[in-house]
């Protein structure tokens, strides 16, 4: 992602201060070990297990060689690409469990950093970011979309786009935890459904906080397809290995 408007930075800086002026009056605790001082954490950060290469160039499954696993090659996903930035476990598990379910809204700033440092990497070319939607019924009671703060400051840092309506959940799912691939996939098919005018001929980026078996991203990217989309790009904070 290289999209990156001079005049749109000081948005997302401003964004940024917001959140550390907040700091100032509520000292935080980290999201992942609930030490007193800092969102995330210098220990914390040490703990990280970042998913480096080989893997899969279109789910981004590690494996022992770059190329196309064996799985996309008999089923191609619907995205161009799918990456995370890490392992899903130890202190970024409690952080995203604190994200999703704590109402930590100000640790969606923080963990995007390393999304957008990711991103910096790819060379993929976006238009347009958006998040993973959540039902309206599961929406209305957590009361935001954790998917939304991570894929918001995103948006700004490169100046890009942010729709978070351009996908929708057209109906129900339970949830994916516990569920056999197959079960997956069968789960979320045509669960969503992407607005044509927003994403026609446009290259997208989907953000989500963790991904397992890309079953969900799938459905996404499958939606954006065939609502016109170009390219659709996939990235999780983290991944269940
Ligand atoms: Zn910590
Ligand atoms: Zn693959």
């Amino acid at each position: 992602v290289v999209k990156l408007k001079i005049w749109q930075r000081p948005a997302y800086l401003f964004y940024q201060w917001v959140w550390t002026g907040l700091d100032w009056l509520l000292p935080p605790r980290c999201g992942g070990c609930g030490k007193l001082g800092n969102r995330w954490c210098f220990d914390c950060q040490r703990e990280i297990v970042t998913i480096d290469p080989p893997f899969c160039e279109r789910c981004g499954d590690s494996q022992k060689a770059n190329g196309i696993c064996a799985r996309c090659v008999a089923a191609p996903p619907g995205y161009t690409a799918l990456r995370s930035w890490a392992s899903f476990n130890g202190p970024l598990r409690n952080a995203i469990h604190r994200l999703k379910y704590g109402r930590d809204v100000a640790l969606g700033e923080v963990l995007a950093r390393p999304m957008i440092n990711y991103l910096k990497q790819t060379g993929w070319k976006v238009d347009i970011v958006v998040p993973v939607p959540m039902s309206l019924s599961r929406r209305a009671e957590r009361g935001y979309n954790q998917a939304a703060l991570l894929a918001r400051p995103i948006a700004l840092s490169f100046g890009l786009e942010y729709r978070s309506r351009a996908l929708r959940k057209t109906r129900e799912t339970r949830s994916q935890v516990g569920l056999s691939l197959g079960e997956r996939q069968a789960n979320v098919r045509g669960a969503f459904e992407a607005d044509r005018r927003v994403v026609s001929g446009k290259q997208i980026l989907v953000v989500d906080d963790v991904t397992t078996s890309g079953a969900t991203l799938n459905a996404c990217a499958r939606a954006l397809r065939v609502a016109g989309a170009r390219e659709i790009y996939c990235l999780t904070l983290a991944r269940a290995i």
